[in-house]
């Protein structure tokens, strides 16, 4: 049996870059058993990522830091990649793969977050009068153009996209007493998601046309870009309320600011954006009755300290499978 370097964990400590804000706790967990370098300026700083990435073993990210072919290219050592989130678009899994990368996300750990965001948003939408305080407050008593909200309860949500969120916000929908309808091609008829939630599975052109509140939670893949275009749109009912947490690009944003200023659409409120930040001149910029917010859905106290926890877990759990494979490797041979 030969003695092996590893049995030293402090001699093999492997190194994790992390180039985006993470939780203080979980940079201290992985702190306990790996080199960490967390700098959330690093995204933004691509040759000191690159330089640093050249001996690093993980890489943790969030949605701006590109982890394609070429940065992969940098990091020849790495096999982990932590995402403290869940959309994918910023990763591409198949140079991963190509490269045995490992990718985490943080799977169901910000759902709670994104959900309330949508049931906070389309319950202001709907009764369009939470926007009154500098009316108000200047003497003004704008009362008979702010009586005619409508009531969530009644009211039919259309989901677009049945995974991990969208079925948490049609049950937090079902408790206001919602009607709920949902469009995912991949959830067969007999899945448990249906019952579990009491959600009426329908086709996307049923949705268009039932919604008074439409809420997206799919993947930014081919088959989903422009999902809400023109024609889409203008199925709407003329008091639908659209809400957009998934990606920029799901959504056509001209097409939708037209339609708001139009008022072929109740209103919207939208938390992703094809560029962010949003690019100086958008037609969105003065749209009406159109919630803006830089992609915080997911953010919350509790969310953040979640996602971070679960995913220095996950990296913390394949790096050391890692090094004890190869501890029993070197004892074994
Ligand atoms: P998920 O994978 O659990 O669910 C996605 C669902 O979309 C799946 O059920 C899938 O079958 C369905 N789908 C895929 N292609 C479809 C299509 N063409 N038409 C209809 N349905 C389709 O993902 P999730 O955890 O629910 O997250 C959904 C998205 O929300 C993520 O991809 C991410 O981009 C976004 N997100 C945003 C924030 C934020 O802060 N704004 C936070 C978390 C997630």
């Amino acid at each position: 049996m030969s003695t092996n370097l590893n049995m030293n964990p402090r001699a093999t400590r492997k190194k994790i870059v992390i180039s985006e804000f993470i939780d203080t706790c979980a940079v201290a967990a992985l702190s306990e058993h790996f080199d960490v370098h967390a700098d959330a300026s690093l995204v933004d700083q691509p040759v000191a990522l690159n330089a640093l990435l050249a001996d690093a073993d993980a890489l943790i990210v969030r949605n701006r830091t590109q982890v394609r072919a070429a940065l992969l290219d940098a990091a020849p050592r790495l096999s982990v990649v932590g995402r403290l989130g869940v959309g994918l678009d910023n990763i591409d899994l198949d140079a991963c793969a190509q490269r045995n990368v490992s990718v985490f996300p943080a799977t169901g750990a910000n759902a709670r977050a994104v959900a309330e965001y949508v049931l906070a948003t389309a319950l202001m939408l709907l009764r369009g009068a939470y926007r009154s305080s500098m009316e108000v407050a200047a003497g003004k008593w704008p009362r008979a153009a702010l009586s005619n909200g409508r009531e969530a309860a009644g009211s039919t949500l259309a989901v677009i996209g049945f995974g991990g969120i969208g079925q948490l916000v049609a049950q937090l929908a079902r408790a206001l007493g919602m009607q709920v309808l949902a469009y995912d091609p991949l959830q067969p008829a007999d899945a448990a998601c249906w019952a579990a939630t009491g959600a009426r599975r329908v086709s996307i052109d049923e949705a268009l046309r039932a919604a008074d509140v439409i809420t997206l939670h799919v993947p930014l893949v081919d088959s989903t870009r422009n999902l809400l275009g023109a024609s889409q749109l203008a199925a709407l009912k003329r008091h639908a309320i659209i809400v957009n947490t998934s990606r920029g690009g799901i959504v056509d944003e001209a097409a939708l600011a037209l339609a708001l200023r139009e008022g072929r659409i109740g209103g919207a409120a939208l938390d992703v954006f094809n560029d962010e930040p949003l690019a100086a001149r958008s037609p969105l910029a003065d749209a009406p009755n159109l919630i803006l917010t830089p992609h915080i859905a997911g953010l919350t106290m509790q969310s953040n300290e979640r996602v971070s926890t679960l995913v220095a877990a996950r990296v913390t759990e394949a790096l050391l499978a890692q090094r004890d494979s190869h501890v029993t490797e070197g004892i074994s041979r």
